[in-house]
């Protein structure tokens, strides 16, 4: 069977998740960009501590704020949960980020 062809140009259409932005891990509410914020309108926190030398590397975790009483409400309940399992060092940062940069864990 004999097939009539003429080349044309075809566009084709990507489709994937791109990042518009993210959710509060302590409160839930979603961090969407501001028109004028200059990008940075949330906290990455990073925690971890250095009680088993190098290997304390795996107790890096990372939590995103939408504010700064999310920052206060996550840092406590951290902080009373090291007292309460006697860890000798607990470590936070705590950055004012960009929702949509790279965002936490990348930015560590
Ligand atoms: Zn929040």
């Amino acid at each position: 069977m004999a097939r009539i062809t003429e080349r044309k140009e075809i566009t084709h259409v990507d489709v994937e998740d791109v990042l518009i932005g993210r959710k509060c891990d302590i409160c839930g509410k979603d961090i969407l960009p501001l028109e004028h914020d200059h990008g940075y309108n949330y906290f990455c926190i990073a925690t971890h501590h250095s009680d088993w030398g190098n290997d304390s590397i795996e107790s890096w975790e990372y939590k995103d704020a939408c504010c700064p009483d999310c920052v206060m409400t996550f840092t406590e309940a951290y902080i009373h949960k090291a007292f309460e399992r006697h860890v000798n060092s607990k470590e936070i940062e705590i950055k004012h980020c960009r929702s949509l940069g790279q965002g936490s864990p990348e930015d560590y």
